[in-house]
């Protein structure tokens, strides 16, 4: 899975997943800094990939102020996305900005993470965290960390829900080695389904 695109990035993961037959989801976001790269998402449509939501602005402070506040992000996020996706590929996946787990929300709403987590079910939408953190939004700054991070998270014994964020460019020159890797293994990639574990972190807020 990847987060936090479209960007100028992307165009090289779909390259990458298209030379390897993979398929990916990606949950994506709609601010002013990455607007002009929606068009992309028509190809990553077509190239088989999941579009799932993850955020408009990707802005803590706002969309974490209120449950209102982030159904307004949500929503702002859903009608940007329009344009670019066919009406019969059905968004109803999302991944909350920082997790389930995050506990920015607390600065601003105790208990706002067990509300979201239960309303957006409610709402018929699906959300997923993540299981194996391949920590390109943390420490990894270089390609050879990030497949380090993930060959050494995914396991045998689950499905592997990886998290890697297609805005950076390390991040994206290691898509490939981790295919290659994970073919010569014995794992298999997917998309994210109806039936797809949901991966949810403890809920802390
Ligand atoms: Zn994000």
């Amino acid at each position: 899975t990847f987060d936090d695109g479209p960007s100028a990035t992307t165009e090289s993961v779909l390259d990458t997943l298209k030379a390897e037959g993979v398929p990916a989801t990606f949950f994506v976001m709609a601010a002013d800094n990455n607007e002009e790269y929606l068009p992309l998402l028509e190809r990553t449509v077509q190239e088989g990939h999941l579009i799932a939501l993850h955020t408009c602005s990707h802005d803590y402070k706002s969309i974490y102020k209120s449950s209102d506040a982030y159904w307004d992000d949500l929503q702002k996020l859903r009608e940007k996305l329009l344009p670019y996706v066919p009406a019969d590929h059905e968004i109803k996946w999302l991944r909350f900005p920082g997790g389930s787990s995050n506990t920015v929300s607390a600065h601003s709403y105790v208990g706002l993470m067990s509300l979201l987590t239960r309303a957006v079910q409610d709402a018929g939408f699906q959300y997923f965290d993540w299981n194996v953190d391949s920590n390109d939004a943390g420490g990894a700054k270089k390609a050879q960390t990030v497949f380090n991070n993930v060959t050494a998270g995914v396991s045998q014994n689950r499905v592997s829900v990886v998290l890697q964020h297609d805005i950076h460019d390390f991040s994206v020159d290691a898509v490939e080695d981790i295919i290659v890797w994970g073919l010569n293994n014995g794992y298999s990639f997917e998309r994210l389904t109806e039936n797809s574990p949901g991966v949810h972190h403890g809920v802390q807020n």
